[in-house]
This record gives structure tokens, C-alpha cells and sequence, in this order.
């Protein structure tokens, strides 16, 4: 088969793989004349870094064979795709080729696992290791590695690469059962907990030796996973609690929600439809919550409400659910307080903190902030605003933030 054939088949089928971000890689560069290519500091496969950069990864699988018959996957091995498959020197080529023509900045490899998890994993890793050994290859490298590989193998693809991910796939072992029959959530668990023992290790090593080479301190900054939202009866409770464990006893760095998404000659256990679209919105903001403004999951969601509002974003939901807890005074709360005022993000929640050092904070500072006065104002008091407490406990408050009931078409054809 031709090698742009090949390509084809497998760029499409590692689309579904939404676990590529390529933030806090390790800077190389070859700026000095030596070597070939750079990774820059920041930066999203298929979407956009902080400086507004499209960062583009070659994101291919290795081949789209596999032993696994998970159900959600189009490569499982009951599907009826077209197989096909790169020897490890055509992915380096084209990773090569795609790079000095300025196509990509790195590469994304996964594949499907051939033969077992430890022939799978020699023959990704060759490649990264001809990419750095060979060609002397500075770009970004992302490794899918398999959680039944052996740790010496998950070591190698630590030291070629800049991130390694498993992705769990399912948030617990009864879906996996049902999904994805050969994938253990406690193998996958054991793997990642290696992988963060090794990069805390590396590290405290480049920290120790001040950034200085040295064989221990090469490996991968980061590890991050995917699961998949809608293919499964889990709730967005199972999702965020899972994420929690995920982040605090293996510091991934990214948990990626990918919405389930039909496939070509799908399996009779899988859902017909796709999950809405915001679902996947709204699990990334309450990730983000957790991670950044000091939510716990259970704030967000509970046993009485297992799922997220899909009309509200999480933040203001729960503001909604503790208004006992509002309005707050601007002028005077802990900064985890402001955190969770409705509209105010951490970055203004911060310029508040600076600015009322010198004087109390009115709404003209949150407008030259460019803060949003509608969705803020029912939850803040400043030296100008004292809001009417009876609005905060208005039955209609809701309503103002959420869209508008549409009506169902009703289709007679
Ligand atoms: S292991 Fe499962 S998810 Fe991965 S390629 Fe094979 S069938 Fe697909």
C-alpha cells in the first residue's frame, strides 16, 4: 500500500484521540545549528496555544490493527475498517518530511496493539528513539503507551518523549467491562502511578543537578488521559470523581472529556446517538474549576444532582444552589471567595485583589475590567452596589442566565 494511502487510513484513525496538548514540554531547540526542530512551551494539538498559535502535531496511529475489541473504537478488532500499517521508518520520514516543510511541530503516535502490549510499545518507541538518536529530533513528541507494557518499556517512552498518555477510556471498571473487556482500570491505574513516580523523580534530578544533563533526568513532563463521555451510563459525578483521583494521586496534567462519537458499523451495546456537544463543554469547565479555583467534585456534583446543568455553566450553577453564601463584598472577601463569584475568572479575581490595596473597588473598576455587570452584579457588593437581597433569592434569577425554553418542532412528515 502506499505510504500517502497509509496516511490517510491511519491520520483518520487517531482523530478520535482528543489527549494531545503539548503544553509544558520541556524546551529544545536547535538554534545553535544542531539538531532538527523545537518544541515551544506551550501549545494545543488541534487547537490554539496562549499567544494564540495553532500548534500542529503529525497524529497518527502506528496501524489501526488491533487485538482489542473495545466497542466504542472503530480500529477494534470486530470492526470492518480498511488495515493498515507504517513500519517505524515511514512514520519517522513523514514526522521529518512534515517538519522541515513546516507542517507540524511534533508528533502525536498511538496505535492499535499488534501481536502484545510489549511488540506494540518496541515498535512505537522505535521511532522516537530513531527521531532523537538518529536525526537528532528536537520537536514535540507525544507517546501513547499501553498500561500492560512492560515498565522498562514505559521507561524508554518517558526518556524519548515530551508526554506520555494512557487513556483510561472508561471512568470505571463495571463500563469498561461492558465496553472494553481487556482494558483493567487497575492495570492502567498501577502504570500511571509509575509513570508519576518517574516524572517526579526526573524532576527533582533536573532541579537538583540545575537543569544540567543527565541520563535519570530524561523523561517526560507530564502525563494526561482521555475518557470518553456518552458511550456509557456513567454520570458526570462518575466523570469529575474519577478526574479528582486521576489528578491528586497520579498529577496528571490534563484529563481530556471526549464526547462519544457514532462510528461506521457501530456495536449493538453502544448508544445511537451522540451526547450533546455541551456536555463535553461542561465537564471541561467543572475540570477546570476543580483545577484551578479550589472546587472540590462533590460541590459540583452530588447524589442528588449526579449531572451538570447543561444550560448554566458550573460556577453559576452552584452559585445558584448558595446564595446563602452571597452577595459577597468585593472589598473585603478571601480570595478564594472571589474565585467563585459568578463572572469573575482568577485573573480579574486577582486585579481586585491589587486594586482594592489602594481603595475600595465600584463598578467602574469591574466595567474598566471588562468583568460581565449582568452576570455579576446579583452576587457582589462594592462601595457603589448593594444589591436588593431579595433579588438573590428570587425564584427568577435562574431564569435570566439560562437560554430561553425553545419549543420542539414538531415534525408531521
Ligand atoms: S485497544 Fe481498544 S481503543 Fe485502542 S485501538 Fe484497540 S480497540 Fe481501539
Amino acid at each position: 500500500m502506499e505510504l500517502q494511502k497509509k496516511l490517510e487510513i491511519l491520520a483518520d484513525a487517531a482523530k478520535y484521540d482528543a489527549s494531545c496538548a503539548s503544553s509544558g514540554a520541556t524546551r529544545k531547540n536547535s538554534s545553535n545549528g544542531k539538531g532538527v526542530g523545537s518544541t515551544g512551551g506551550a501549545g494545543i494539538c488541534h487547537s490554539y496555544a496562549p499567544d494564540g498559535r495553532c500548534i500542529s502535531l503529525l497524529k497518527v496511529l502506528l496501524t489501526n490493527r488491533c487485538l482489542y475489541d473495545c466497542h466504542y473504537c472503530i480500529n477494534r478488532r470486530s470492526s470492518n475498517v480498511q488495515r493498515a500499517a507504517f513500519t517505524p521508518a515511514e512514520v519517522v520520514k513523514l514526522t521529518l518530511d512534515f517538519y522541515k516543510r513546516n507542517y507540524i511541530e511534533g508528533l502525536f503516535l498511538s496505535s492499535g496493539i499488534i501481536r502484545n502490549a510489549d511488540h506494540t510499545m518496541e515498535m512505537v518507541i522505535e521511532v522516537a528513539r530513531a527521531l532523537r538518536e538518529d536525526h537528532d529530533f528536537r520537536g514535540y513528541i507525544h507517546l501513547k503507551t499501553i498500561p500492560e507494557a512492560s515498565v522498562a518499556l514505559i521507561e524508554k517512552a518517558g526518556q524519548l518523549a515530551d508526554r506520555i498518555s494512557i487513556n483510561i477510556e472508561l471512568p470505571d471498571e463495571e463500563s469498561l467491562k461492558i465496553l472494553a473487556p481487556e482494558k483493567s482500570l487497575k492495570r492502567t491505574r498501577i502504570a500511571m502511578g509509575k509513570i508519576r513516580h518517574r516524572v517526579e523523580n526526573a524532576s527533582e534530578i533536573r532541579r537538583e543537578r540545575k537543569g544540567k544533563r543527565s541520563p535519570e533526568a530524561r523523561f517526560a513532563t507530564g502525563q494526561s488521559t482521555q475518557v470518553i463521555v456518552g458511550a456509557d451510563k456513567s454520570t458526570d459525578q462518575t466523570f469529575l470523581n474519577r478526574s479528582h483521583d486521576l489528578y491528586s494521586n497520579y498529577r496528571l496534567r490534563r484529563v481530556y472529556y471526549s464526547a462519544f462519537s457514532p462510528i461506521p458499523e457501530p456495536s449493538a451495546i453502544l448508544p445511537l446517538q451522540a451526547p450533546p456537544l455541551i456536555r463535553e463543554h461542561r465537564l471541561y469547565q467543572a475540570d477546570w474549576l476543580m483545577r484551578f479555583y479550589g472546587f472540590a467534585a462533590h460541590e459540583i456534583v452530588s447524589d442528588q444532582l449526579p449531572n451538570l446543568d447543561l444550560d448554566l455553566d458550573p460556577k453559576l450553577s452552584w452559585a445558584l444552589r448558595n446564595r446563602h453564601l452571597f452577595p459577597v463584598d468585593l472589598n473585603r472577601a478571601e480570595k478564594l471567595m472571589l474565585y467563585r463569584v459568578p463572572g469573575l475568572g482568577i485573573r480579574n479575581a486577582d486585579r481586585i485583589l491589587g486594586i482594592r490595596r489602594y481603595g475600595a473597588i465600584r463598578i467602574q473598576d469591574l466595567i474598566r475590567l471588562k468583568v460581565s455587570l449582568k452576570k455579576v452584579l446579583p452576587f457582589i457588593i462594592t462601595k457603589d452596589h448593594h444589591p436588593n437581597t431579595r433579588e438573590l433569592d428570587h425564584d427568577n434569577l435562574r431564569a435570566r442566565f439560562a437560554p430561553p425554553a425553545k419549543q420542539l418542532e414538531l415534525n408531521l412528515s
